[in-house]
């Protein structure tokens, strides 16, 4: 068994002292010390056809199909690159059949890989050193053992969530049985708690954003032309849901969900952020995707 890094490392230590200025940082000046990072990718990582939209849309939609985009990024930071998310296991590509979470509701597709994407642009797995995860529904770390090289950062109540109990409701007891299966044992492993400054740049900040599950985080990051780009995470699913604070069934909280939409809709006023909004597909469809990037 590979060695973890919990809390040992310097850089661990960097990212707690780093989530303890954050809170302060966003409550004053917005982003007066902040730097940027140098590009940000959408990378392809699938996408999906579920059979009921309402679950999505409590109330609405019964019976009605609908598909979602599976999003990953990928961001250079000079010469460090981070993973955000790894969306559906690669295994995936050419099965007609598709790959799911919850097989009575939602079915996968994936028409490329990360790694052929990564080598669009002269990369491989292993030159990934971070990757972030959202949180760990199988659509979005279905593919962190694609980079045994890299360091799986976390938050730990997500981490902890996985590692208690499963949860009595079948749907969320089938996820995080799926989710303890597909990260695995990651040999680098850090855990964080709240809000991280993640380079103490100001450049790409882990916003905690629970509710979805316990750990579901968020991610700033600052481009020099774009400006603050939100990756969302699943803090929201459609563009019409994150209007009218409409929080889908499968969620583990509601108030939480809805306490962290309002807090993402604070941060797009105060630093004139733009979301990019993970399942949804019609946005996701008018993004630059790799090899074309944001900077
Ligand atoms: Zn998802």
């Amino acid at each position: 068994m590979k060695t973890k890094t919990y809390s040992l490392s310097s850089t661990m230590v960097g990212l707690a002292l780093a989530s303890l200025t954050f809170d302060g940082e966003v409550a004053s000046a917005a982003g007066a010390f902040s730097k940027t990072i140098d590009r940000l990718y959408r990378v392809d990582c699938g996408h999906s056809l579920a059979n009921d939209e309402s679950v999505w849309t409590p109330g609405e939609n019964k019976g009605k199909s609908i598909e979602f985009s599976s999003t990953c990024y990928l961001i250079q930071h000079g010469t460090e690159y981070l993973m955000w998310d790894t969306g559906v296991p690669e295994g995936t590509i050419g099965d007609p059949k598709g790959w799911s979470t919850l097989p009575s509701l939602i079915v996968y597709h994936l028409d490329r890989t990360i790694s052929s994407q990564l080598a669009q642009i002269g990369l491989k797995p292993a030159d990934i050193n971070y990757v972030l995860v959202s949180h760990t529904h199988g659509d979005h770390i279905g593919n962190v053992g694609l980079f045994p090289d890299a360091t799986v950062v976390m938050q730990k109540a997500e981490y902890d969530w996985i590692n208690s109990p499963p949860p009595s409701d079948p749907n969320l007891n089938t996820l995080v049985k799926l989710a303890k299966k597909l990260l695995g044992d990651p040999g680098r492993l850090e855990l964080v708690s709240g809000d991280v400054d993640f380079f103490h740049d100001g450049s790409v900040r882990l916003l905690s954003t629970p509710g979805h599950t316990p750990g579901s985080q968020s991610l700033m990051v600052h481009l020099a032309q774009t400006g603050y780009v939100i990756l969302s995470g699943d803090v929201v699913h459609l563009e019409s849901n994150f209007e009218h604070d409409i929080v889908p069934a499968l969620n583990v909280d509601k108030a939480q969900s809805i306490a962290s939409m309002d807090r993402v809709r604070a941060l797009i006023k105060q630093y004139d952020a733009t979301m990019f909004i993970n399942h949804d597909k019609q946005q996701a469809d008018s993004l630059k995707l790799l090899p074309d990037y944001y900077d």
